[in-house]
């Protein structure tokens, strides 16, 4: 007598029967990168499909997306001024306040989850504001001005904060900042462990947010520690945030499924612009099943235990399920 477990595996049916892990429309977040103009649409090179959208070209976008049964999308700003201190990001007349109004107005069943951080607001291209002496960003003096940001970005009618500077303490400064200015109802959804990633690279050719020196080795996670990456997301779930999240997804489904152990909360992961990148050339190079290893990848994310998937994936992934 031994195990037989090919048994289940013999028929299509039978093998959808035992099937343990799903992809669902639901599961996505479709991150959309708002510019300033008309009728702009300026396709990226390293990230194929993938656009700097103005607000009227957002709107087609939206509609799409509500046609294709998605309702989930992430949005960054790519403002025309930057300075030291990011203050376009504290403007309600800013791009994203724009496009938070514009999409509410034709499109209020969509769900607004926004990105919280100042490197596309900078023109030093990082995450908040410098501390020079420490030759890094001042953590304590970026926890007031992202709280300001959030309470901007509620207050012009956004559905979810997104907060993803890895500053320390920023979850329980925006939840404060939130409750007080009357938004309590407003989740937040923490880029909880957030990588000092390569895998980033194509973002920031379109999010312009590469950084003018340096890199973000002092406030993002070393890539190589385990124990600390599962306790940034724990700190932010003691902090108040309502949704934890791995980023990159790929290289870190240890991490996935370490935090899935610990945590009751919803976990997401952000499969990030140079995962999309890798299989997109390696598709136009004819190198691979494209489909197939689509699939494989992001049934990956859910059985290491990632509920929600922020995807540049997610328009082909619905027309496909
Ligand atoms: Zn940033």
């Amino acid at each position: 007598m031994f195990r037989r477990l090919k048994r289940t595996r013999l028929k299509a049916p039978m093998r959808e029967l035992v099937r343990e892990t799903r992809l669902h429309k639901q599961d996505f977040i479709y991150p959309l990168f708002v510019i300033e103009g008309q009728n702009v649409k300026n396709e990226i090179p390293s990230m194929p499909d993938v656009f700097q959208l103005s607000v009227d070209n957002i709107l087609k976008e939206c509609e799409e997306l509500l046609n294709l049964g998605i309702y989930h999308i992430l949005l960054f700003g790519l403002p025309s001024h930057k300075d030291s201190c990011g203050s376009e990001a504290l403007s309600d007349k800013s791009i994203i306040p724009q496009a938070i109004k514009a999409i509410k107005k034709h499109f209020p069943q969509m769900i607004i989850t926004l990105d919280l951080c100042f490197c596309e607001y900078t023109d030093h291209g990082h995450c908040g504001i410098l501390d020079k002496n420490l030759n890094s960003v001042d953590n304590d003096a970026t926890l007031e001005i992202l709280g300001q940001q959030a309470l901007v970005l509620a207050s012009c009618g956004g559905d979810m904060i997104a907060p993803s500077a890895m500053m320390d303490g920023m979850v329980s400064t925006i939840r404060t900042y939130l409750d007080k200015g009357g938004f309590s109802h407003i989740p937040i959804m923490s880029y909880s462990t957030k990588f000092a990633s390569g895998y980033y690279g194509p973002f920031r050719d379109v999010a312009n947010s590469a950084p003018s020196f340096g890199d973000r080795n002092s406030y993002q996670q070393d890539s190589a520690n385990r124990r600390e990456a599962i306790l940034e997301s724990l700190t932010d779930e003691a902090e108040g945030a309502d949704i934890l999240m791995v980023k990159p997804a790929l290289a870190y489904l240890d991490i996935v499924r370490d935090i899935r152990d610990r945590t009751l909360l919803p976990l997401a992961v952000y499969n990030v612009s140079g995962e999309y990148a890798m299989l997109k050339h390696a598709q136009k190079a004819n190198l691979i099943d494209y489909e197939r290893v689509l699939f494989e990848t992001l049934t990956g994310f859910k059985r290491a235990g990632a509920d929600i998937i922020i995807s540049y994936h997610t328009k082909e992934i619905a027309k496909l399920l």
